[in-house]
């Protein structure tokens, strides 16, 4: 459940009626919610996420859903060290044909995985993959992009993730898309404004 830009109040509404999952994607919006709203809530970042911002999340993040940098990886795990805690990330995939959104490469998330540094980071844990598909009312191209992530995320899972039963999550589908995204095996989805809006 993305709750960006919503209201406490409709959080708290969604929050009664049994939801605990929600997103939000500026850090210091997070940590106002974070510190207001109940406990139990399992906040999940996915945004774009500058390091000097992570301070603002690091202690209570449930997950990162939007790492598309070594560095930002060994900030995150810098701050996981500090707060003793091992914080779950998602790689975040550019599959989409606008250049705008942010996002991994194949080739790049390979030079990551591969890397001795990534080797040395062990406050956090890579529990699967995240993408966005163009935003367009073309089908055909937004199934295309989704089987491409969920091809990477086997690949990955075949490669590098075999033994770790938590490499699990595909995260993708939005208000506008989810239904294919649940047909192309999403397992989580990131649902905003076909929620707050209803
Ligand atoms: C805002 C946002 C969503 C939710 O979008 P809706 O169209 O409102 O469902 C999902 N994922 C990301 C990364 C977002 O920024």
């Amino acid at each position: 459940m993305v709750s960006k830009m919503r209201p406490m109040e409709q959080i708290l509404e969604l929050y009664n009626a049994g939801h605990r999952a929600f997103g939000e994607n500026r850090p210091q919006e997070l940590k106002e919610k974070y510190e207001i709203l109940p406990k139990d809530i399992e906040w999940h970042f996915i945004g774009h996420l500058q390091t000097n911002k992570i301070k603002y999340i690091a202690p209570y993040i449930s997950l990162i859903q939007s790492i598309d940098k070594l560095s930002l990886l060994c900030d995150v795990n810098y701050h996981a060290v500090k707060h003793n805690r091992i914080i779950s990330c998602l790689l975040q995939f550019h599959i989409a044909q606008e250049d705008t959104k942010y996002g991994l490469t194949w080739d790049e998330c390979i030079e990551i995985l591969d890397s001795v540094v990534f080797k040395t980071l062990k406050n956090i844990e890579i529990k699967g993959v995240m993408g966005m598909a163009t935003f367009t009312n073309n089908q055909t191209l937004i199934r295309k992009e989704f089987k491409r992530l969920y091809h990477y995320y086997v690949l990955l899972k075949e490669k590098y993730f075999y033994n770790q039963p938590e490499f699990k999550e595909i995260s993708m589908g939005m208000s506008d898309d989810y239904e294919i995204a649940i047909a192309e095996n999403s397992s989580l989805l990131r649902i905003g404004s076909k929620i707050f809006n209803c």
